[in-house]
């Protein structure tokens, strides 16, 4: 574990909660197999390098200020930040090849997430190979490349966002499910996806925070369109067990105790992410939702969950009263912990990748209120395909019966989850696969050196 291999990998995340987690994760999971690691990062978001002190930290050095975007403008701001990070970027990277760190360990490969679309055309300037991480799954990765045609057939022009209608391309999605259905110009969006896709064609391999077993049909189609080498090493927060944390609020442990003194399977998780902006009625509707249950729930209202900060101080007392006495709410839980903790019986979630991703691992069943992004695929899938969760459309009791076949199959699919990264498993071959790949840049980039070329794959 502890001996190193003379090899660096300068690792980039997006700086958000959710791109945050799986490259941190990656981290530890290549510092374990003996690879000295870089967090190369921007000052906006910046990881906390007390938490990994076994990685070195290095800022861009950006100037990018969250204010100059619109909050709800997620595409306008991705593209602002590759606007304002691709120059500094390129100076760091290329200050670090010449200039190695104080234990002299060379630069093999840069690691970047893949919404950075700028960041392999640099690394190809500056001679270093690049990986690149895309933070979400398989299945909604395919569901980008094939936004263009979806656009053509039309499904863009009419109102999709609620609509029930079939995307006969892509069953068992519907419209309203489809990425960037919900945004009045999704051009902006489609132009970053698609960004996305050139990018990862053009590296010299993508790896993926998933299991084979849970998305091998989409897999297969993914890799006809990529042509990179790939791999799939998920579930990466079950292969590089650690209390470390990557969460950029600070967890409120007390959450842990009072788990403690809940009966097994009792507790509905509820937390809707990091990005997730919430209207006081739904909020306020999601509370009832919860009263109405009658079961104890562990509820995570961050900082800018609901559009007005003074909601929860503003509600009548006796409605947090009653809140209090059936669960308790956060500002931020250490989730990962959270979920596989015996208490919890259902997670009521946004649908986030890396959240959905969790609580298969721990086979803990679904209500998905997905909102926007990948999400609508992830939730549709979680209901239909792999039938860990409900789609929640209307209130919380309309599909409790569904339970017990639920906790089921979601105990198949933990199993599975666990399987793949022990000795023999997809993942496990997944990971010998990326490192014998990464040890082979070494070479290459030598030979290729003194013959004067560098072909990226
Ligand atoms: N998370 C956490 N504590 C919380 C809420 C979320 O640690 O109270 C973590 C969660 O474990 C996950 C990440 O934040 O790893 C959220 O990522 P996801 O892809 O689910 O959603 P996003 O925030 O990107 O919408």
């Amino acid at each position: 574990m502890n001996q190193r291999n003379n090899h660096r990998l300068i690792l980039f995340p997006l700086p958000f909660q959710g791109h945050i987690n799986p490259m941190l994760q990656l981290g530890r999971i290549l510092y374990a197999r003996g690879f000295s690691i870089t967090i190369l990062h921007t000052n906006f978001n910046a990881p906390d390098p007390s938490s990994h002190p076994h990685f070195t930290f290095r800022s861009i050095g950006d100037s990018f200020d969250r204010s100059e975007a619109t909050p709800s403008d997620i595409p306008g701001l991705l593209l602002l930040l590759n606007t304002r990070c691709a120059s500094p970027f390129e100076e760091r990277l290329q200050e670090m090849m010449s200039s190695p760190g104080s234990d002299s360990v060379p630069v093999t490969c840069l690691i970047s997430d893949s919404l950075f679309s700028f960041a392999c055309d640099v690394a190809e300037r500056l001679k270093v190979r690049a990986l690149v991480l895309p933070a979400g799954g398989a299945t909604s990765f395919y569901v980008y490349t094939i936004l263009p045609v979806l656009k053509e057939k039309g499904y863009f022009t009419i109102d999709g966002s609620q609509s029930e209608e079939a995307v006969t391309e892509f069953p068992p999605l519907l419209v309203r499910d489809i990425p960037a259905i919900k945004l009045q110009k999704p051009e902006m969006a489609l132009q970053l996806f698609d960004n996305m896709i050139r990018v990862i064609k053009s590296s010299a391999g993508v790896i993926f925070n998933t299991f084979e077993e849970l998305e091998h049909p989409a897999l297969t189609s993914v890799r006809e369109v990529l042509l990179v080498p790939d791999f799939v090493i998920g579930p990466f927060h079950k292969c590089c067990m650690t209390s470390s944390s990557s969460s950029l609020l600070a967890e409120d442990r007390s959450c842990i105790s009072w788990l403690d003194e809940q009966p097994i399977k009792s507790v509905i998780y509820v937390s809707f992410g990091s990005a997730v902006v919430l209207s006081e009625s739904e909020i306020l509707e999601i509370a009832l939702g919860l009263a109405d249950s009658e079961q104890p729930f562990l509820w995570v209202v961050r900082p800018r969950l609901v559009c007005d900060p003074e909601w929860l101080q503003k509600s009548p007392s006796h409605f947090l009263e009653a809140l209090e006495r059936r669960g308790k709410t956060v500002k931020w839980a250490p989730q990962m912990e959270v979920l596989a903790h015996p208490a919890v019986g259902a997670f009521w979630t946004h649908s986030g990748w890396n959240s959905t991703l969790e609580s298969i691992s721990e086979g803990v069943p679904m209500l998905c209120t997905p909102r926007f992004s990948d999400q609508g695929v992830n939730a549709r899938y979680v209901s239909d395909v792999w039938r860990v969760g409900v789609h929640l459309n209307g209130g919380l009791k309309r599909e409790y019966r569904k339970g017990e076949e639920l906790r089921e199959r979601a105990s198949v699919l933990k199993e599975k989850a666990s399987a793949c990264l022990r000795p023999g498993g997809s993942s496990y071959r997944g990971l010998d696969g990326l490192v014998n790949h990464i040890l082979r840049f070494h070479s290459e980039n030598r030979s290729s050196v003194l013959e004067g070329s560098f072909n990226p794959l």
